[in-house]
C-alpha cells in the first residue's frame, strides 16, 4: 500500500489570494480536503473535483469533530495512504493546535510537512491600515490569546510584561474576555488613552474595524454589538490607519457583485473585483460550447493557408482554433501567408500567448469599422474567414461581401444559455449585477423571476450600450455602463458611479 502524507495547511486569514503558492499546490493534488470552518470557500473549490472534501468545522451550533477526533481522522487517513491536507485558518502553528497534530502524526509514522499560511494577527490588522510594528511607535509586538483554557481558572499571561506602551499588543479569541484584558492592562499602568482597534472578519470583503482606547473600547463594542471572530490590537500603531486605511476605503468595498459572464472568463474579472475589495459572486448565465455544426469550421481550419485573412472576434474563437489545429495534429504554422486580425487586445494577447501576432487589431467590434479596416487592406476576390460565434451578427460578413471579398463566416463556438435553479437566490443577495454581453441578461431574465422589480433596488452595471439596450429590453434600469468595453472600464465606471457611494 502506498505510504499517504499529510500536509498541516494554513489557509490565511479569509481573502483566497493569501493563500500561499505552495499550500494551492498541495490542495489541488489531494485525495481528501480535511478543512475547518475556514475563511473562504474559494480555497476549499481549489480542490480537484474527485477528491473527498471532510467539514471539521469549528462553529457554533454546527456539528463538528472533537480535537482527538480529528487528529485521529488525518493519521487514519494517512496509514491509508491518502494523500491528505488538513487546511486550517490563518497559519497552522498559531493558537490552532497544528503542533499537536504533527506530533500524533509523527507517532503513528505517518509522513507530513508544515505549510506556514498567514496569520489573522498580522493580516487583519494590515488590512485595516494598522502596521504590527512601525519605527515611531514599537520595536515589539506579543501575539497572545484571549482565549486560556477555562479549566485553568486563572491567566498565565504576564500583565506587567505585556504592559507596555512600545510594544504592540495582538489578542487572538479575546472578544469574550476584553473587559478583562483591558482592566488588567490599566491596573499594570498602560494610559487609557492608549487606542485599540479591532478587526472581524479581516481581509474579507464583511471586513470591520472599530477603533477606540483602552478607557472606550468596552463600552463601544457593546455600543456597536462588535461580534467576534476579531483580532484585538493595542498599541499606537492603530493611529496609523488614518493615514494608510486602504482595503476598506473603495467604493465597491463590501459589495456583492454577481458575475453572470461564462465560467472561462469569469475568473479574471472576479479576481479583480476582489482586488477592490467586493465579493464577487460567480453565477455563470452563459456557456461556451461547440456549434450546431462543426463541419463548416472544420473545413475552414482544414483550408486556414488558402485565406488572405483570418479574423478572431473574441478569446473564445482563438481557443476553439487552437483546439482544432492541435485535434489534428498542427499548429500555429498552418496559418501560412495569411494575416490575422483580432478584435480587441484581449483577443490579439490571446493570439500572442499561441505565438500569432495580428497584424490589425480594432478596438471594438464594430462590424462596419472592421470591415472599413479590411477592405483597406485586402484586394477583390481575396478570402477572408471570420471565425467566431454561431450567433455572431451577419453585417461583418455583409459588407466585405458586396465588396467583393470571398468571405467564410463560420461558427466556432456557440453560447447558449445556462439553467441555474440558484440564480434566483444570487441576484436577490447581491448588491451589484453585472453584465457583459447581451446574452448574459436573456438567460439571466429567464433564470430570475421579476428580475426586473428585483433590478429596482440593485445597481445595474453593462459593459457597452449593446448589453445596456437589451437590459433595458428586458425591463432591468441600468445605472452604469462602462464607456471602454472591458471589465476594466466596468470596475472603473462602477467605482465611479454616485449610484455606488
Ligand atoms: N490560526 C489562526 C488563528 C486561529 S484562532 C491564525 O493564524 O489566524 C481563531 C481566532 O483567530 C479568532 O477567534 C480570531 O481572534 C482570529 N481570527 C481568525 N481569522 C480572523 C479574521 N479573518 N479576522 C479577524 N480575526 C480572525
Amino acid at each position: 500500500m502506498p505510504l499517504g502524507k499529510v500536509w498541516l495547511v494554513g489557509a490565511g486569514p479569509g481573502d483566497p489570494g493569501l493563500l500561499t503558492l505552495k499550500g494551492a499546490r498541495a490542495i489541488a493534488e489531494c485525495d481528501v480536503l480535511v478543512y475547518d470552518y475556514l475563511a473562504s470557500n474559494a480555497i476549499v473549490g481549489m480542490a480537484p473535483p474527485d477528491c473527498e472534501k471532510i467539514y471539521v468545522g469549528k462553529k457554533a451550533g454546527a456539528h463538528t469533530l472533537t480535537q482527538d477526533e480529528i487528529t485521529a481522522l488525518i493519521v487514519k487517513l494517512g496509514l491509508e495512504g491518502k494523500r491528505v491536507v488538513r487546511l486550517k485558518g490563518g497559519d497552522v502553528f498559531v493558537f490552532a493546535r497544528g503542533g499537536e497534530e504533527a506530533a500524533e502524526l509523527r507517532a503513528a509514522g505517518v509522513p507530513f510537512e508544515i505549510v506556514p499560511g498567514i496569520t489573522s494577527a498580522i493580516a487583519a490588522p494590515a488590512y485595516a491600515g494598522i502596521p504590527i510594528t512601525h519605527r515611531d511607535h514599537n520595536t515589539s509586538f506579543t501575539i497572545a490569546t484571549g482565549h486560556e483554557d477555562p479549566t485553568k481558572g486563572y491567566s498565565s499571561l504576564d500583565y506587567a510584561k505585556l504592559a507596555n506602551p512600545q510594544q504592540t499588543l495582538v489578542f487572538l479569541m479575546a472578544m469574550g474576555s476584553l473587559a478583562g484584558i483591558v482592566a488588567k492592562l490599566r491596573e499594570h499602568g498602560m494610559p487609557g488613552d492608549l487606542p485599540v482597534g479591532i478587526v472581524r472578519e479581516g481581509t474579507k470583503p464583511t471586513q470591520e474595524t472599530l477603533v477606540g482606547t483602552l478607557d472606550t473600547i468596552v463600552a463601544d463594542v457593546e455600543r456597536v454589538q462588535f461580534k467576534a471572530p476579531a483580532i484585538v490590537v493595542i498599541g499606537n500603531v492603530v493611529n496609523e490607519r488614518e493615514t494608510i486605511r486602504w482595503f476598506d476605503n473603495n467604493p465597491l468595498f463590501g459589495k456583492r457583485v454577481l458575475v453572470t459572464r461564462a465560467r472561462e472568463s469569469a475568473d479574471e474579472f472576479a479576481n479583480k473585483l476582489w482586488e477592490r475589495g467586493a465579493e464577487p459572486v460567480i453565477a455563470p448565465t452563459i456557456a461556451i460550447g461547440p456549434p450546431d455544426d462543426p463541419g463548416p469550421a472544420r473545413a475552414a481550419i482544414a483550408n486556414l493557408e488558402t485565406y488572405a485573412w483570418v479574423v478572431f472576434t473574441s478569446q473564445n474563437g482563438v481557443d476553439a482554433c487552437f483546439d482544432a489545429l492541435r485535434a489534428e495534429g498542427g499548429d500555429a504554422r498552418r496559418f501560412g501567408h495569411a494575416k490575422v486580425a483580432a478584435i480587441g487586445s484581449k483577443t490579439a494577447a490571446r493570439l500572442m500567448a499561441h505565438g500569432v501576432r495580428a497584424e490589425f487589431v480594432p478596438a471594438d467590434f464594430v462590424a462596419e469599422r472592421v470591415a472599413e479596416g479590411l477592405l483597406e487592406r485586402t484586394e477583390t476576390g481575396e478570402r477572408i474567414l471570420v471565425y467566431g460565434a454561431q450567433e455572431m451578427r451577419d453585417v461583418l460578413a455583409r459588407t466585405l461581401g458586396e465588396a467583393h471579398r470571398h468571405v467564410d463566416a463560420v461558427a466556432a463556438y456557440k453560447t447558449s444559455h445556462v439553467v441555474d435553479p440558484n440564480l434566483a437566490s444570487l441576484a436577490e443577495s447581491t448588491d451589484v449585477w453585472t453584465f457583459t454581453s447581451a446574452s448574459t441578461v436573456t438567460s439571466f431574465v429567464e433564470n430570475v423571476p421579476g428580475a426586473g422589480d428585483l433590478a429596482q433596488t440593485k445597481i445595474v452595471a453593462c459593459i457597452g450600450p449593446v448589453t445596456a439596450n437589451a437590459a433595458l429590453e428586458h425591463g432591468i434600469s441600468v445605472d452604469v455602463v462602462a464607456d471602454e468595453f472591458t471589465v476594466d472600464g466596468l470596475i472603473l465606471a462602477l467605482e465611479g458611479a454616485h449610484a455606488i457611494r
